[in-house]
């Protein structure tokens, strides 16, 4: 799976097409040269690397951002993936793309029909020979996969539970009833964080999804 990389620096723009195993290697070489780093929803990766250049007697500062869009879509994992994609990540550097087509170097090996899609999908690379890595769009799919955040459903004008009547002055539309449009921003890790409208929620749960996104590409 390919990725569309648009690089900008001094207000140049210049956009190609980059393969799997090369989006992870700039990833690589940029978290070692201590660029920010950050992922979006649609597991759009951007690079930001500043660098103070001397600029007569004074510095400036230069800032070079690349993004890293993937083409088509980024997938969803099934849970077969996700295993996957696990144990590789736990066999580390032993991880080998075997002649047969497997994926070996772990106690339970991946079959070659699944270990084909993840590495089509770009899920998987070998790099340095046969080598097996966790990829972007892998490292990113098994973020999401783990933090499933959504926002829970404001209950909206509902009949109070005490079933004493609201004594704020009543809505004309919604008589007898009183009104609630909180909503939780809920993950399965645990995170929660409750909002007095559902938008501020949705908020939340980006923000979320954008942290675990950011700590997955750390692990590259
Ligand atoms: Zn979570």
């Amino acid at each position: 799976m390919p990725y569309t990389m648009t690089r900008s620096s001094d207000g140049q723009m210049h956009i190609s097409t980059v393969t799997d195993v090369q989006a992870l290697r700039i990833l690589r070489r940029a978290l070692r040269l201590h660029a920010d780093v950050a992922a979006d929803k649609h597991h759009t990766v951007t690079i930001t690397r500043t660098r103070l250049i001397l600029d007569g007697e004074d510095t400036a500062e230069r800032r070079t951002v690349l993004t890293l869009r993937p083409e088509p879509r980024a997938p969803r994992l099934t849970r077969t993936q996700y295993e996957d994609l696990a144990r590789i990540r736990q066999a580390g550097t032993a991880a080998r793309l075997r002649p047969d087509g497997r994926i070996g170097g772990m106690f339970c090996q991946v079959p070659s029909a699944a270990a084909r899609r993840l590495l089509d999908r770009g899920l998987a690379v070998t790099a340095d020979g046969d080598r097996v890595s966790i990829g972007i769009a892998g490292l990113l799919a098994a973020a999401a996969h783990e933090h499933p955040v959504r926002t829970t459903t404001p209950r909206g004008w509902h009949d109070p539970e005490n079933g004493r009547l609201p004594t704020t002055r009543q809505h004309r539309r919604h008589p007898y009833q009183v009104p609630d449009f909180s909503s939780t921003a809920v993950c399965s890790c645990g995170f929660r964080a409750a909002a007095d409208r559902r938008p501020f929620a949705s908020t939340f749960a980006r923000q979320h999804l954008e942290q675990v996104l950011r700590d997955a590409l750390l692990t590259a």
